[in-house]
């Protein structure tokens, strides 16, 4: 019988996306843990990095009625010309203001789960799970930091016989991989950048801890009947990780280390969908000038990466791209005729077989 350590009762959880096509095969439900042990610059998640709870205002939805101020007891909020602004030396992250706003402008982003409750949230999208052999997978922030409750999660969910995967930038310590990789199907890990000082740069850490633990999940993957995959995610952001250099770099040690065991190398390309988030939390984006990769960039690190010494099968971009000018123009004709503003194109998931 398996046993679970230190299994946790509670957990801070940020979101729980359903129907989404990004977080492994067929059609998931995502459960986006708050608190990540990376920092990373270009994060489309700044929300997820703090496992306290944070307040965000959303200026447009704002009906000026002041009534958050008459709420808080902490005096954390004051209007200025600007808009509200949050001391967030003196939030809490009560969520009273939140509670109160009828204009629905302010947000507490984080709730505090028991496991009964997630578990019983989360099957209730059973019917497509089935249907898309698709299922849940923990993310975050990272999952491995609440790894005592995520563990236990995963495990009652496996009990149920639902496919569960583990999204993971690989920054946690042994014992977090060893709560949480018996009950997942499948493992997702990030690679982000192969030179240990750029990785340091970039995201706070070297990436000494991260390749360690991918080599010691591909050992219990060669050793164990679950999990039985690992997809590895690459974010292709511009500037940082999109070059030639590290995505060879990646390639090669994938070729040399894990070729047995990876079943997928996904290139993310960077959207920049996350700059209002930023502008919520009072916080500066160094990205938030960058613009999307060109399909031809994306084209190239593709190639590069089908060379650079793995099985070129494994490979596949993902996510939007950047218009170039003949495209906008057809973009703005099939807009015209449609009558919509914002229609994108994007790279399509291929299916997996
Ligand atoms: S309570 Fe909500 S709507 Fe009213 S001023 Fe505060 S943020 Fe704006
Ligand atoms: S969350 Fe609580 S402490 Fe923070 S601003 Fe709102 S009412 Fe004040």
């Amino acid at each position: 019988m398996i046993t679970q350590k230190n299994e946790k009762k509670q957990a801070t959880i940020l979101e729980i996306v359903r129907m989404s096509t990004e977080d492994g095969p067929g059609i998931r439900t995502t459960v986006f843990f708050k608190g990540c042990t990376l920092n990373c610059a270009w994060c489309h998640n700044p929300e997820s990095i703090s496992i306290k709870k944070q307040l965000q205002w959303v200026g447009s939805r704002c009906i000026g009625c002041k009534t958050c101020l008459e709420v808080c007891k902490q005096n954390a909020l004051a209007f200025t010309e600007t808009g509200l602004l949050i001391d967030r030396s003196q939030c809490t992250g009560c969520g009273d203001c939140a509670a109160e706003c009828p204009g629905t402008a302010l947000e507490l982003m984080g709730k505090i789960w028991s496991l009964d409750d997630l578990v019983e949230e989360v099957i209730k999208d059973r019917a497509y799970f089935k249907t898309s052999d698709g299922g849940i997978t923990i993310s975050g922030g990272e999952p491995t930091m609440q790894a005592g409750f995520a563990g236990a999660f995963l495990k009652s969910l496996r009990q149920k016989g639902l496919h569960t995967a583990l999204d993971t930038c690989g920054q946690c310590n042994r014992d977090a991989l060893d709560q949480t990789l018996p009950y997942a199907a499948m493992v997702l890990f990030d690679m982000k950048l192969i030179d240990p000082d750029a990785h340091k740069r970039f995201t706070g850490h070297d990436n000494k801890r991260i390749l360690d633990n991918l080599l010691y999940v591909a050992n219990y993957i060669r050793s164990h009947v679950y999990p039985s995959a690992l997809w590895i995610r690459t974010p292709i952001i511009p500037n940082a990780t999109a070059t030639p250099e590290n995505i060879n770099g990646i390639g090669q040690f994938i070729a040399k280390n894990l070729s047995d065991v990876v079943d997928r190398w996904e290139l993310c390309a960077f959207n920049n969908l996350c700059r209002d988030k930023y502008l919520r939390l009072d916080q500066k984006w160094v990205f938030h000038e960058s613009e999307l990769l060109t399909k031809e960039e994306m084209d190239v690190l593709t190639e590069t990466a089908k060379s650079s010494g793995v099985d070129r099968k494994i490979v596949f971009p993902t996510g939007s791209t950047r218009m170039e000018s003949s495209e906008t123009e057809e973009k703005q004709e099939i807009q015209q005729k449609v009558g919509g503003s914002n229609v994108d194109f994007c790279f399509c998931r291929p299916k997996l077989t």
